[in-house]
């Protein structure tokens, strides 16, 4: 249950009442809130005069439950950029999965320019599932990436893939990504929950639809209320694609959650062949924005190299996407 208190009560009374109610202390607006369990429905009399409204729920998707809040929280990315709220925005992110060498990410940022795209996203810590892979160029591939932010206006997105770089990233991101593979490490959840910029989390590919939320809640009740879903394909019997995209979960998160909704097509499929046709079905579902790999010679990519597309195809693709958002009473941006 979330509980709004007065504006009267002060963060000691707040955080005595917390601890008789197992619950956490979140400050607001001018007030506290106490986040409960799910099980209690209804509070007590003895605590009523200190409570302005309360929330009960059925489970543990609370301040991410569109129970709470009825409509979709509005994220903002850059000056004149959000996502959410009452703006009809479908955010463009694009860039390669990694950023490789100088030569790549300016060519990618170019890309962007080109077409008006205005957050860049390539990893430079890469959660492989070999340790043999290329891992990414680390925080040298971080300095580049806020090399192009200066030189060419692009907000940054880019993954935090364990707990041995969150605070260099939290530096220098514009939004900070958490990984399908990291969904669950709560200390990642916990550091971005206390960073104060927009966090992309991507559901894992083995998480339930709730489990994807809690863990959305970790970051909502750590005191940072900016957080973007990312489905990005769970894992399904089916091996001819890499993972099965699940617009299924996506239609129950707009319904049931308040948080924007990003899908990856790239990741879900994992063969460019798939992305423009999944890039338009998301698309037309109406969702927040898109997140599609790029890489100027996706045959030499470093990481995900069946799935990039190469500059001609996004192009294509892009000016496919614009009268599909149009369509649906939306904006590409
Ligand atoms: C990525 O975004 O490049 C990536 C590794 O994705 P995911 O966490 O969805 O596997
Ligand atoms: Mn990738």
């Amino acid at each position: 249950m979330i509980i709004h208190l007065k504006p009267e009560v002060n963060k000691e009374k707040a955080e005595e009442l917390g601890k008789e109610l197992s619950a956490v202390v979140l400050p607001r607006n001018g007030f506290f809130a106490l986040i409960t369990p799910n099980k209690l429905k209804a509070v007590e009399d003895k605590y009523k005069s200190l409570v302005t409204e309360s929330f009960p729920f059925d489970d543990d998707m609370q301040l991410a439950s569109k129970k709470y809040m009825s409509s979709v929280r509005e994220i903002k990315i850059a000056d004149g950029l959000s996502i959410g709220g009452n703006t009809n925005n479908t955010i463009m992110i694009t860039g390669p999965c990694s950023v490789e060498s100088e030569e790549q990410i300016e060519q990618a940022s170019e890309l962007c320019v080109e077409l008006g795209v205005k957050v860049l996203r390539a990893g430079a810590f890469k959660p492989r599932t070999t340790p043999y892979a290329f891992q990414g160029m680390g925080l040298e591939g971080l300095k580049l990436l806020d090399k192009m932010r200066t030189k060419h206006g692009l907000k940054i997105i880019t993954e935090i893939r364990d707990s041995t770089h969150v605070s260099e990233i939290i530096e220098y991101a514009d939004i900070l990504q958490i990984g399908a593979k990291a969904m669950y490490d709560h200390g990642i959840l916990r550091a971005c929950g206390k960073s104060g910029k927009p966090v992309l989390l991507k559901r894992g590919f083995g998480a339930t639809l709730q489990e994807f939320v809690q863990a959305a809640e970790f970051i909502l009740s750590g005191g940072n209320d900016q957080v973007i879903l990312c489905e990005r394909g769970i894992r399904t019997f089916e091996t001819k694609t890499r993972f099965t995209l699940d617009l299924c979960g996506v239609a129950y998160l707009k319904q049931h959650t308040n948080l924007p909704i990003i899908l990856d097509p790239s990741h879900a499929i994992g063969f460019a062949y798939g992305v423009p046709d999944l890039s338009r079905a998301c698309v037309a579902m109406g969702v927040d924005g898109l997140l599609i790999e790029t890489h100027p010679n996706p045959a030499v990519a470093k990481s995900d190299a069946a799935q990039q597309l190469n500059f001609k195809e996004f192009r294509e693709l892009y000016a496919n996407l614009v009268p599909i958002a149009k369509a649906v009473g939306r904006k590409m941006v």
